[in-house]
């Protein structure tokens, strides 16, 4: 074990990528990265962090700020729940502990939206504490290095793995460690073609001395997709385009043009011209040729976007509804309403 400890933290030493969060062991700015860096590639959550960092360079800032502005940041990430908690939590920690992150395992696992992965990043790397971690990199070099069938999926072998990487941690350097077993996993023992002949602790791995690194953990069964209609409206008015905040579920509080989603048989404009009245509009509706095909997780989300011409008297702007410039910047938008508002100038009515 010692020797696969060694080399594995001096490959990491040289050849770590330089990431924005890894410039410091802040344990707030390692606790956003890691947020981000859930269910979000290391490349795409980049520029976010970077701007989040900017405008919310402490946990005081985050804590202080108003949630819109937070989804505002987060904006395009998606699964905001994640900023919600982050937020929330924020709150929690300036009330609770003084503005500082709390150190203690415990204190941090209760805040929300922590669990015992986040745990254990932020306290090794930020404060150096002997915590293992485990995500789905971590998994598969372990279950790769240990030629077990261990899925992480099955709450039965991520027992396993944990106990695993609990005896495999260097208790000296966890962060650095952990970094380790995580960048590994990103960049060579990679979930197809491993490219065990670069691996730095190729001598100590199982798989490969029986040759099993490709079959190994074994693949997730695939969850069956959903296929779901929507019709969204432009609704236009002085160069300025209609958004609604959504209310409840996953996306609440996010801002996009107004929709309604179908069932199979339902006819689109029927029954988007029902939900803009709903809303105070009246006017016309007229097809486009924009299709948008989006996709969220399982989710595969055919849309139709519509024109709709308003007619006085227009509806209020307030807390459920405003108006934006197309190319606006600052508002929570969901990554649907972004690609919609992206199409308001092509979207024009059929001939
Ligand atoms: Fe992964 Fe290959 Fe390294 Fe084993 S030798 S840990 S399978 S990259």
């Amino acid at each position: 074990m010692a020797g696969l400890r060694r080399a594995l933290l001096q490959w990491y030493r040289r050849n770590a990528r330089a990431l924005p969060w890894r410039a410091s062991r802040d344990p707030y700015r390692v606790w956003v990265s890691e947020i981000m860096l859930q269910q979000t590639q290391v490349a795409t959550a980049q520029p976010y962090y970077e701007r989040f960092i900017a405008r919310f360079p402490t946990l005081r800032a985050l804590a202080r700020a108003p949630l819109d502005r937070v989804l505002a940041a987060w904006s395009g990430l998606g699964y905001y729940r994640r900023a919600r908690n982050l937020h929330e939590a924020a709150g929690i920690v300036l009330r609770e502990h003084a503005g500082r992150v709390p150190s203690e395992p415990r204190a941090f696992g209760a805040l929300p939206g922590v669990g015992r992965y986040t745990v254990g990043a932020v306290l090794s790397i930020g404060f150096g504490a002997p915590l293992p971690v485990l995500d789905g990199n971590v998994a598969r070099v372990l279950a790769r290095l240990s030629a077990r069938p261990w899925s992480v999926r099955r709450p039965r072998d991520a027992r396993s793995l944990w106990a695993m990487a609990e005896r495999l941690l260097d208790v000296a350097s966890p962060g650095d460690w952990n970094q380790a077993l995580m960048e590994l996993g990103a960049t060579v023992c990679t979930p197809r073609a491993p490219r065990c002949e670069a691996c730095p602790v190729r001598r100590h791995c199982c798989a490969r001395a029986l040759g099993r690194q490709e079959d190994l953990p074994p693949a997730a069964p695939r969850r069956a997709g959903v296929r779901v209609r929507r019709a969204v409206a432009l609704v236009e008015r002085a160069g300025r385009v209609l958004l609604v905040r959504r209310e409840g579920g996953l996306l609440a509080g996010l801002w996009e043009p107004p929709g309604v989603e179908l069932s199979d048989h339902e006819p689109a404009e029927r029954m988007l011209a029902r939900a803009l009245a709903d809303l105070g509009l009246r006017g016309a509706l007229h097809a486009t040729p924009a299709r948008i095909r989006h996709t969220i997780t399982h989710r595969s989300i055919h849309v139709d976007v519509w024109r709709f011409e308003p007619r006085p008297p227009l509806p209020r702007a307030g807390a459920r509804l405003r108006w934006v410039a197309p190319d606006v910047r600052d508002v929570a938008l969901t990554s649907l309403a972004r690609r919609v508002l992206a199409l308001s100038a092509r979207a024009s009515p059929r001939a």
